[in-house]
């Protein structure tokens, strides 16, 4: 695992100036590695986030995608990012730089699987209070971290906009969906990875978290719920999942892990994680409909909740032999929290439609409308450390094609 150390300082400052705001989420205590194509050019290269711009960084982290640096080891990842804060702190000589505004940014990885886990507990009790209000939490809930398999081809970069889908509603019934949602999640690429048939053990799970994004599982409520039994989601979820453009690596994230919260069943072994595994991250939802001029915020939830951690998803995952490769995802599942203002999705957060959120320009969501723009944001706090933040993963409704 990694620890803190002076690379976290919080008096660390770098020679670029807009890294230095205090509310930004990417000073130099951060360093994000993701994937850009510089204006006017077509190739993708690696580069860091600092401030409002990007270095590039591939003189260190070579090829289009971020899998090679997944599958490093991880005394390897931290010497890298020693190697960026010497180039990027006060003192070093400027480099040339791109305007993050002005470069388009591609998925950080080239993902060859990627799996979604059901890791919130009042996700999973609120969502069950809708369909089964005697019986909200199913049995195995608090002993067996809950997953399926997604689909890696329909993944997007955070501003790819996102076609309304198409599908049976019910018995007789095929159009575009009337019940479109969000979900927000936060996301880990995986690192080395585990050879079929080797499970990683718990204890060495964190060695396997390359690093975080953000996650926005689109959802087709109304088809999800006439396919979904008994094998669970289908083309309900697979036709957008929309993920953000920087990984926040395992090492910027050190100073940030807490305990997860206590479980009143015990946990088997397999699970046991030996140290604090639950990152302290904020994650916030945002709501902008063609009218309005701003997004409003219509959610936040602190991702410290969530019943199974990072570490528990990949130890329970490879539990079975199952291998997982640099660059694969795992989602967390919709990340809630015990108050309202904690509802991680609309199905939660409108009580399945019968509570609409009331939007400042006066309009009403049930579900989303085309033109429905949702953007999800995310960032760690903690007194004495430099704020570190995850940029934003955005995604506009297109009308159903
Ligand atoms: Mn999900």
């Amino acid at each position: 695992m990694s620890a803190i150390d002076d690379t976290h300082d919080a008096g660390r400052r770098s020679w670029v100036e807009s890294a230095k705001h205090p509310g930004c989420d990417f000073p130099i205590q951060n360093l994000p590695l993701g994937v850009f194509v510089p204006p006017g050019e077509t190739r993708a290269r690696v580069g860091v986030a600092i401030g409002d711009s990007i270095l590039d960084a591939s003189a260190w982290v070579p090829g289009e995608t971020l899998n090679g640096y997944c599958a490093l080891p991880p005394v390897q990842r931290r010497d890298l990012r020693r190697v960026l804060v010497k180039v990027l702190e006060a003192g070093a000589p400027a480099r040339p730089l791109f305007a993050q505004s002005e470069c388009a940014m591609r998925l950080p990885a080239a993902v060859g699987d990627y799996t979604d886990f059901y890791a919130s507990i009042h996700h999973a009790t609120n969502v069950g209070k809708l369909f089964r209000p005697d019986n909200p939490l199913l049995p195995n809930y608090k002993h067996v971290p809950i997953a399926y398999h997604g689909r890696a081809s329909s993944l997007v970069v955070s501003g790819t906009p996102v076609a309304r889908p198409s599908g049976q509603l019910a018995e007789g019934k095929f159009g575009p969906t009337r019940e479109l949602d969000y979900e927000m999640e936060v996301g880990l690429f995986v690192g080395p990875g585990n050879a079929l048939g080797d499970p990683i053990p718990v204890a060495r799970a964190r060695d396997h978290i390359a690093g975080l994004c953000l996650v926005n599982d689109w959802s087709a409520r109304d088809i999800q719920r006439w396919e979904y039994q008994p094998l669970g989601p289908f083309l309900a979820k697979n036709f957008a999942t929309s993920v953000s453009p920087w990984l926040v690596t395992g090492e910027a994230l050190a100073p940030f892990w807490t305990a997860a919260p206590a479980h009143d069943v015990p946990t088997l072994p397999y699970l046991q994680e030996p140290e604090p595994g639950a990152p302290d991250i904020t994650v916030e939802v945002w709501l902008r409909s063609p009218v309005m001029s701003a997004p409003v915020r219509v959610s936040r939830a602190p991702f410290r909740e969530m019943y199974w951690t990072p570490g528990q998803m990949v130890a329970h995952h490879t539990s079975n032999g199952c291998p997982l490769a640099p660059g694969d995802l795992i989602a967390s599942g919709t990340v809630s929290g015990p108050d309202k203002e904690n509802r991680g999705c609309l199905l939660e957060l409108t009580a399945k439609g019968a509570d609409p959120v009331r939007l400042p320009s006066g309009e009403a969501r049930t579900f989303l409308e085309d033109g429905d723009e949702v953007t999800l944001t995310g960032y760690c706090e903690r007194p004495g450390f430099a704020r570190i933040g995850f940029g934003s993963c955005a995604g506009a409704i297109r009308p159903s094609r």
